[in-house]
């Protein structure tokens, strides 16, 4: 099975892709989760790489397109996968529809979790504050302003994409501002699984 997972920041992506994988135990490809280890490293491509994801931009495509490329051809990916941030623009989704040709594989669902843009921003102030109050750690690019180049990133260059997958007849919608367990329960539905 091979997913899609699309939505703004907030959406509650990797959750629900969590919730995918502990369900298929298919792979879960975090693009943000691969850009902050390689930022962790402090490798000079990493170095690149922080100076737009700190802004709320997204990454130049050939660094990205690159990486999850080859990601997507090791063998534990064969199963399947869920992409988690994963294309962001048409260049990538492109991309990555000419990879899984070559393969001979298709997508199976294109799953876009709906969500307010207030809504998200209030959401993940308050998910950040908690973590804070709490003494964890609190990602560099969840505050008010960069929230708000990274809801801008998404509307101008990933919402396009819900077109291209819908005049594909991948996409199904969900509604992301519900209980979580309500979002998992429809997005199983979504992708032909319900509990
Ligand atoms: P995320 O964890 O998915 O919210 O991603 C965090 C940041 O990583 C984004 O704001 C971008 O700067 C960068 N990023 C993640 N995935 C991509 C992608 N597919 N293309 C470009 N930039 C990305």
């Amino acid at each position: 099975m091979r997913i899609v997972l699309l939505g703004p920041p907030g959406a509650g992506k990797g959750t629900q892709a969590q919730r995918i994988v502990e369900k298929f135990g298919i792979l879960h490809l975090s693009t943000g989760e691969m850009l902050r280890t390689a930022v962790q490293k402090e490798t000079d491509i990493g170095h690149k790489m922080n100076k737009f994801m700190a802004e709320g931009r997204l990454v130049p495509d050939e660094l990205i397109i690159a990486a999850v490329n080859e990601r997507i051809l090791q063998p534990d990916a064969e199963p399947g996968f869920v992409l988690d941030g994963f294309p962001r623009t048409i260049s990538q989704a492109v991309t990555l529809n000419d990879l899984l040709n070559k393969e001979a594989v298709e997508l199976d669902h294109v799953v876009e979790l709906r969500a307010d843009d207030e809504i998200l921003l209030e959401r993940i102030l308050t998910r950040a504050q908690e973590a804070r109050d709490r003494g964890h750690a609190v990602r560099a690019d969840d505050n008010r302003e960069t929230l708000k180049v990274r809801l801008e990133a998404y509307t101008e260059q990933t919402a396009p994409l819900i077109e291209y997958y819908r005049s594909k007849g991948v996409l199904r919608s969900v509604d992301g501002l519900q209980p979580i367990d309500a979002v998992t329960r429809d997005v199983f539905r979504a992708i032909g699984k319900p509990t």
